[in-house]
């Protein structure tokens, strides 16, 4: 490597490491000061009979609106708070949060049919004391566990196996299902879907995006269709963004979809 090329990459990721560390200090104060919030997505369901479609729950979906900077996106700081330990702290309050809205939902006669989805990061998901957690928010806010539905990435699943079959287990019992978030998009092995007992795959929205152009991803689709149906699986469909799109998955016999054609994450108010 030339020394100029060096020089640049020692300033470039000393700066970069410089940014990291700000972002956490922004993000402990936001999460101290509980500044985040939560946007809902609704899910849609195609009737069997009528092929009339509905609002079947939402997916909580966390923002960070800082006062000074702006909008920064989850993307951005999640991982950042995974590496740093204060998703714990954070996932603990969407938990709260979000198990109460339930409640309210329930008492609402346009939405006590929803149910709530959820996205769990698998440092949360992996605490000895997750279940615990869980259990006694849900005792706490009285709502019925049969309408959750915890998101987790399936690379990150299978990395201790033994471990997450325990917890997926303990989580059934109480009534959570579990939905396979992201499906598509990471390195492990199908041979999982054997052995956990899950209730959900939503297609990445990458395989999405180009469907109506890009045969490859249309086989692709199809495919993951095809797994879901075999397995007794709900298949969503993510990042659904035009009417020609919705169309096709639609033809593909596909009934459960989420995206910016349908409507986008919102706060509760408005949704
Ligand atoms: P995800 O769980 O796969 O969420 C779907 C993402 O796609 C969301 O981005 C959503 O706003 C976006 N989206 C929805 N419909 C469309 C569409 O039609 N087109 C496009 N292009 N995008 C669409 P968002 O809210 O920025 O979240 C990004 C990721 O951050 C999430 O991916 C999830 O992995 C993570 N995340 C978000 N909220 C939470 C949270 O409360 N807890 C944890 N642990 N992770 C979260
Ligand atoms: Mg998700
Ligand atoms: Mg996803
Ligand atoms: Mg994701």
């Amino acid at each position: 490597m030339v020394v100029t090329q060096y020089i640049f990459l020692v300033l470039y990721s000393n700066k970069k490491r410089e940014e990291q560390a700000q972002l956490l200090e922004w993000l402990n104060d936001a999460i101290q000061y509980k500044q985040m919030t939560i946007y809902y997505q609704k899910q849609w369901a195609k009737h069997n009979e009528t092929g009339e479609i509905y609002t079947m729950g939402a997916e909580a979906l966390i923002r960070w609106i800082d006062p000074i900077h702006g909008y920064i996106a989850p993307d951005k700081f999640i991982p950042l708070a995974e590496e740093s330990g204060c998703i714990i702290p954070l996932g603990k309050w969407i938990l709260e949060e979000t198990f109460k809205q339930l409640k309210i939902w329930e008492k609402d006669p346009r939405k006590c049919h929803w149910q709530l989805s959820v996205n769990i990061s698998i440092k949360q998901f992996e605490k000895d004391d997750f279940i615990t957690i869980v259990q006694n928010l849900v005792n706490k806010t009285c709502c019925n566990p049969r309408k959750i539905r915890f998101e987790l990435t399936e690379s990150l699943l299978i990395k201790d196996l033994k471990n997450s079959l325990r917890k997926i287990h303990a989580l059934t019992k109480l009534g959570i299902s579990l939905s396979i978030d992201d499906f598509g998009t990471g390195y492990s092995s199908l041979a999982y879907l054997k052995r956990l007992p899950i209730h959900e795959l939503k297609i990445d929205k990458t395989f999405i995006r180009d469907i109506t152009t890009d045969q490859a991803d249309v086989v692709l689709v199809k495919t993951m269709l095809s797994i879901g149906k075999y397995f007794g699986l709900d298949v969503v469909a993510e990042g659904v963004e035009t009417k020609e799109q919705y169309e096709m998955l639609h033809n593909m016999g596909c009934c459960y979809f989420q995206g910016y054609f349908f409507s986008k994450p919102s706060e509760e108010a408005l949704l």
